[in-house]
C-alpha cells in the first residue's frame, strides 16, 4: 500500500505499481465535465480523502458509482507535454485492506494484457484508497444492444474470452463478469475487463492475496458488517463470520404458507451451526432436534423444522441475474467455470437482443428463470453432479436457443408490462434446494407468484409496435449453428462438463479470428 505516494511493504507486485510514467508539470483543466454543484461537490470529496490527488490529477468529473467504488475521470499531463485521461476508482473506505490489496494484485499480475485492465499507480490516505487506471471510454451496453452487428457481437464475446482465459490462468475467479465490467470501446475495438473488487483464488492461485483472503475465510477472521465482505456477497444476504454460528432465518424469505411454529423458530438470533463441510460437530438448536424428520419433501411448502434450520454459506457473489446455477444453489466448491456461465448469459444477451435476460430479485427466482430456459430435468440432473437435489414443481422441457433467440429478436415487441410465455411459465414454478448429504432444506421460490412484480423474465420492452427491424440485417439472418452451438455449451448446467475460456477460443465459431 501506499503513504503519500510511497509505498509500505515489501513485494515485488507492489513496487511494480510506483513506476506511474507521469510527472505533472502543470494542472490545467481540459475539456469541460464537472458541471453540476453536486457533481463538483463530490469531486472536492474526493480531493478532501485523499489530497495527493490534487498535485497530479485534474478530476474531471465521475464516470461510475457502485455499492463499493466511485469511479472518476481525471486528467494528467505527462512528462513528455502530453495530456492523458484516467480512472480514478475510489474504494469505499470500510473495505478490508486485505480486499483491496487483493484487488490491486490482480490487476497488477494479471492486468494490462490481453483485454484485462491494468494499474498505473495507487494513492492513499488513510482508509481512503484510489486506484489509478488508464481510462478506456467506452459504450454503454444496452445503448449499442440494438445495433450490433451479428460479426460484432461475436468480436465482444470472443474478446471477452480472451480476457477470461488470461485471469483463469493466473487463478482468478471474477465472480462478477458482466456487461458494465467489461469495457468495450467500439470505434478503437479495444476492450478490458475490469473490476476484481469480487474476486476469489482458485486452489492453486497465482495471486498471493487471493490466497490470503481465502485462508482467512476459512479462519473467519474477516468480515464485520460495514465491511465489503471477503467472502464475496454484496450488500445482501451477509452471513455471520463467527465461526460455527450463523445467523438463521432474517434472511430467509418466508413463504405465505408459514405456520406459527415455524415463524417462533425462525425469530430466533442464531443457532449452533453444523458444519459438515469443516468438519465442525453439528449441533442444532433444542427446539429443533436433528431426529426429526422434515415433513416437506416432496411438498410446495416449507415446514417449521426446514425454517429453523441453518442454511448452507457459499460464496454468491455478483448479480444475480449472471450468478451460474451451482453459485444459486451455494454449492461450495465453484471454479473459474462461473465466469463462463456469466459470459454465457452476455452472449445470450446479444442473441436474443434482450438485456438484462434474467431479472430476478433473489436466488430461487434466478434459478427458476434458468430452469425455464434449460429445463427442469437437465438442472436436476446437473445439481445432483455437484452435490444438490433440485425439486421442481412440474417438468419443464429444455428451449431450443435458436428457436428462443430468434423469437425474441423478432420484429415486434409484446406491449410493456405484457408478459411473455416464458414470464408465466415462471412465475408457476415452484422450487426447492435439498442438499443431497443430509437432505436439509434449503430455500424455496416464493409459493404465491401472483404477488410478485419482479417474479418473471422482464427485458427491455420497447413501447408497444416497436420496429426492431433487426430480423433481416447485419448478419442476424444468418447466425450459424455454431453459435448455439457455443452458447449451449456455455449454459451448461454443470460446471464440470462447461466449456472453459480457453476451448471457447478455439470453437468453430471463431475460425475467423484467430
Ligand atoms: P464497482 O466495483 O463499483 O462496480 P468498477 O471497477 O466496475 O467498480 O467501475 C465502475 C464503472 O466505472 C465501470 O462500470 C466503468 O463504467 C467505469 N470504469 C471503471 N474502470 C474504468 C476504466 N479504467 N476506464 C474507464 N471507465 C472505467
Ligand atoms: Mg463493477
Ligand atoms: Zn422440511
Amino acid at each position: 500500500m501506499y503513504e503519500g505516494g510511497r509505498f509500505l511493504g515489501p513485494g515485488s507486485w507492489q513496487r511494480r505499481l510506483c513506476l506511474a510514467p507521469f510527472c505533472v508539470v502543470e494542472v490545467r483543466s481540459v475539456g469541460e465535465m464537472v458541471g453540476s454543484g453536486e457533481a463538483a461537490a463530490e469531486i472536492e470529496k474526493l480531493y478532501a480523502a485523499v489530497p495527493q490527488i490534487r498535485n497530479v490529477f485534474y478530476v474531471m468529473g465521475k464516470i461510475g458509482e457502485g455499492t463499493f467504488s466511485s469511479v472518476y475521470l481525471a486528467i494528467a499531463r505527462l512528462r513528455s507535454g502530453e495530456d492523458m485521461k484516467f480512472a480514478l476508482k475510489h474504494l469505499i473506505p470500510t473495505s478490508h485492506p486485505t480486499r483491496i490489496a487483493a484487488e490491486l494484485q490482480c490487476l497488477t499480475v494479471a492486468g494490462g494484457d490481453d483485454n484485462v485492465m491494468g494499474v498505473k499507480y495507487c494513492f492513499r490516505k488513510n482508509d481512503h484508497v484510489v486506484i489509478v487506471m488508464p481510462y478506456l471510454e467506452h459504450e454503454c451496453f444496452v445503448d449499442i444492444l440494438h445495433s450490433l452487428s451479428f460479426q460484432e457481437a461475436k468480436e465482444y464475446v470472443f474478446n471477452l474470452f480472451k480476457a477470461l482465459k488470461r485471469i483463469h490462468y493466473f487463478g482468478i475467479v471474477h465472480r462478477d463478469v458482466k456487461p458494465s465490467n467489461f469495457l468495450y470501446n467500439r470505434k478503437l475495438k479495444q476492450y478490458a475487463l475490469v473490476d476484481f473488487g469480487l474476486a476469489q483464488g482458485t486452489p492453486d492461485t497465482q495471486i498471493e492475496l487471493l490466497k490470503v483472503l481465502h485462508s482467512k475465510k476459512q479462519e473467519g477472521l474477516l468480515g464485520g458488517s460495514t465491511q465489503r465482505s471477503v467472502f464475496g456477497e454484496k450488500n445482501f444476504n451477509v452471513y455471520s463470520t463467527v465461526p460455527h454460528e450463523v445467523t438463521v432465518a432474517k434472511s430467509i424469505t418466508q413463504p405465505k404458507t408459514t405456520d406459527v411454529a415455524a415463524k417462533k423458530l425462525a425469530a430466533r438470533k442464531t443457532v449452533p451451526a453444523k458444519n459438515t463441510s469443516t468438519g465442525v460437530v453439528r449441533k442444532t438448536a433444542s427446539t429443533c432436534p436433528v431426529s426429526l424428520t422434515c415433513y416437506c419433501y416432496a411438498r410446495d411448502q416449507v415446514c417449521s423444522i426446514c425454517l429453523a434450520r441453518t442454511r448452507q454459506v457459499a460464496p454468491r457473489a455478483g448479480t444475480p441475474g449472471f450468478r451460474a446455477p451451482e453459485v444459486l444453489t451455494k454449492c461450495p466448491n465453484q471454479t473459474t467455470a462461473i465466469d463462463m456461465w456469466s459470459a454465457g448469459i452476455i452472449f445470450l444477451s446479444l442473441l436474443s437482443g434482450r438485456y438484462h435476460f434474467f431479472n430476478a430479485g433473489d436466488d430461487m427466482n434466478a434459478l427458476a428463470q434458468i430452469i425455464t430456459i434449460r429445463g427442469s430435468q437437465e438442472t436436476i440432473r446437473a445439481a445432483k453432479q455437484f452435490g444438490k437435489t433440485v425439486l421442481c414443481s412440474k417438468v419443464l422441457p429444455p428451449k431450443d436457443l435458436r428457436t428462443l433467440c430468434e423469437g425474441l429478436r423478432v420484429c415486434m415487441v409484446p406491449a410493456s408490462g405484457s408478459e411473455t410465455e416464458i414470464q408465466k411459465q415462471h412465475t408457476s414454478l415452484q422450487l426447492k434446494i435439498l442438499e443431497n448429504q443430509d437432505g436439509w432444506f434449503v430455500e424455496q421460490t416464493d409459493v404465491n407468484p401472483a404477488e410478485g412484480t419482479d417474479k418473471g423474465l422482464k427485458y427491455t420492452l420497447l413501447t408497444e409496435g416497436t420496429e426492431l427491424n433487426q430480423c433481416n440485417i447485419n448478419g442476424w439472418d444468418r447466425v450459424p449453428d455454431e453459435a448455439y452451438h457455443l452458447l449451449d455449451r456455455l449454459l451448461d448446467m454443470n460446471p464440470a462438463t462447461r466449456i472453459t475460456a480457453e476451448e471457447a477460443l478455439l470453437h468453430p465459431l471463431f475460425n475467423d479470428l484467430v
